[in-house]
This record gives C-alpha cells, structure tokens and sequence, in this order.
C-alpha cells in the first residue's frame, strides 16, 4: 500500500528562492491528505502534476500565514471546477470564521459540503479514522496554538497465497477467514492452518509532522518511533536564540528530537529565508541524526 508524502512548500513565513510556504501532500493507499496550504499550493500541486480534486482531507497546524493562506483560493478553485463531493478540514476553529467572511464578501456559495473539524491544541487526541490510518493531534509550543498531526497507518489483513488455495481447491467462501488468521476445520475433516496459507501483511508505518515548534518535550510521547519524521529546522544552532525568541526550532535540535524519540528518518523543512543554500542545515543535522533528508519541494518521499 502506497504511503509517501511529497512536499509542495519547504518555506517559512515567505516564498523565497524559489521556495514556497509550507504545503505537503500525504498519499496513503490512493486517498489524497494535504497538510497545511501555503500560498502557492495550488500551483505546485499543478506544477508536480496532481489533481487537487482527489485532496478529500486538509490539516491546517495554525494559523500563521505561512500555513493557509493558500487555502481560500485552493477552496475557491474546486468550486468553479465544479467540485460535488465532500471535504474535510480539520483547523483551529477561527479558521472556519475567516473561511465564512472571505465567502460571504466575495458573494461565494461553495457548491460542495465542507465539513469542518475543530482542533483544540490542549491535549493530544485521535481526531479522524478510516480503513487506512488514523489521525492523532501534536501539541506543539508556539506562538500562538499549533498542532502537528501523527498518521498511522492500520493493520492490513494477511495476504493470501492464492495460487495454493487454488491448486487445493479450498473454496472461496474461507478466503475471509484465512486473512483474518482463522485456522480452518473443514467438513471432510481436513485442517487448514493459517500460517501454512497467508503471510503477515506489512508492517503498519506512522508519519508524523510537526510544524512549527520550540524543542519541547512535551510532544516527544506522541512521535515515539515514527518511520519518518518531518520536522521544522528553521534555523543553524547559531542562531538558537533566535529559534528559542519566535518559538522555532534548530536543524541540531530537529536531529536531536529525531533521535531521542527513536524515528527511522528525518525529514527537516520550514527553512528561514536566511539561508539561499541548505547544505549547512543538512550537513548539521546529520552531524546528530545519520538519516536526515531535506524536504525538498517536488520529492516524494515514501514513509
Ligand atoms: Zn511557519
Ligand atoms: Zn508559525
């Protein structure tokens, strides 16, 4: 089952060299989730050839600009291409009144439902669930309230070998079972053992993304052993009081938190305008976290 994220918006706060604000799009097993919608989402969704429509779910962190000022236009734009079915957005609730009054004065009737989840960033809870994955908030320490989102996937059935369930001429009415890990006593008094029909399914994998934050451990529990981690690094540790000043993180202390928490890979973004080239932040994160990418505007990277 496909499960990778491609990043849309690697910024913070401004787009700068050809880097966006923060976007990212979430694909597990074909259904669509975007986190955060910079200004520009749009466009980079059409500039890495995706089709905004199959986007069902948005996760807004907060409500800085930099994180959804792309959101009023991308909404906008599903209505006039005559979006019917559904979207889901999960945001702190003055989202949902900023949506309301940039509507009601452009004389805009979204043709489509919006269902709107409110986040409170008090305490950690799972806030969405389907067949694929469940959603849990992050509370992370900023400015003003934030939270990341932690996607795990689900437990998938086991995989049967069918072409020995054929050969055996097992009847298809004792599949389900077999992948839900039954052995079976046939009527002619023959026993199927599962483990000889079926393997284990794979390995159920968590992303989590955390945007934007001071290095605090209070979220450490809610990220334990992730498969990758995004993390924001908006500065060198140079410039730690800086970080510490507007409540953001360091590339040194994102690597930090990778490790303390047991992630599998780290991803780091939200990258200051400070910095035309990210080597530096890269090269310092690794020197921490072995297994530290850029997220780099365009890649995808599988979870
Ligand atoms: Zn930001
Ligand atoms: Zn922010």
């Amino acid at each position: 089952m496909k499960f990778e994220v491609t990043i849309l918006g690697s910024s913070s706060a401004t787009p700068v060299y050809n880097r966006n604000p923060t976007a990212q799009l979430l694909n597990c097993n074909e259904k669509f989730y975007l986190i955060d919608c910079g200004e520009g989402t749009q466009q980079q969704l059409i500039r890495f050839g995706f089709k905004a429509n199959k986007i069902d779910f948005i996760f807004i962190s907060h409500l800085h600009g930099d994180h959804y000022f792309g959101l009023i236009g991308l909404l906008s734009s599903l209505h006039l291409n005559g979006r019917v079915k559904p979207m889901m957005i999960f945001a702190p609730a003055a989202l949902a009144e900023i949506l309301t009054l940039q509507f009601k004065h452009s004389e805009t009737v979204i043709r489509y439902p919006i269902e709107f989840v409110v986040i409170e960033a008090d305490k950690s809870v799972q806030i969405f669930e389907n067949a694929d994955l469940t959603v849990e908030t992050i509370i992370l320490n900023h400015r003003i309230p934030c939270t990341g989102f932690a996607f795990v996937q689900k437990k998938r059935l086991r995989k049967l070998m069918v072409e020995k369930l054929e050969a055996e001429q097992v009847p298809l009415e004792y599949y389900p079972l077999l992948k839900r890990g039954v052995d079976l006593d046939l009527p002619d008094g023959k026993v199927l053992l599962n483990i000889d029909y079926t393997t284990d399914s794979e390995r159920p994998k968590k992303y989590c993304y955390c945007s934007d934050t001071l290095f605090d451990e209070g979220y450490f529990e809610t990220i334990k052993g992730c498969d990758t981690l995004y993390h924001e690094a908006t500065f060198l540790h140079e410039m730690l009081d800086r970080a510490n000043q507007t409540h953001h993180t360091t590339a040194l202390q994102a690597a930090q938190i990778a490790k303390d928490t047991g992630a599998a890979k780290l991803l780091i973004g939200h990258f200051s305008s400070r910095y035309k080239t990210l080597q530096p932040l890269l090269e310092e994160a690794r020197s921490v976290f072995e297994n530290t990418e850029l997220a780099i505007e365009g890649n995808t990277y599988s979870i």
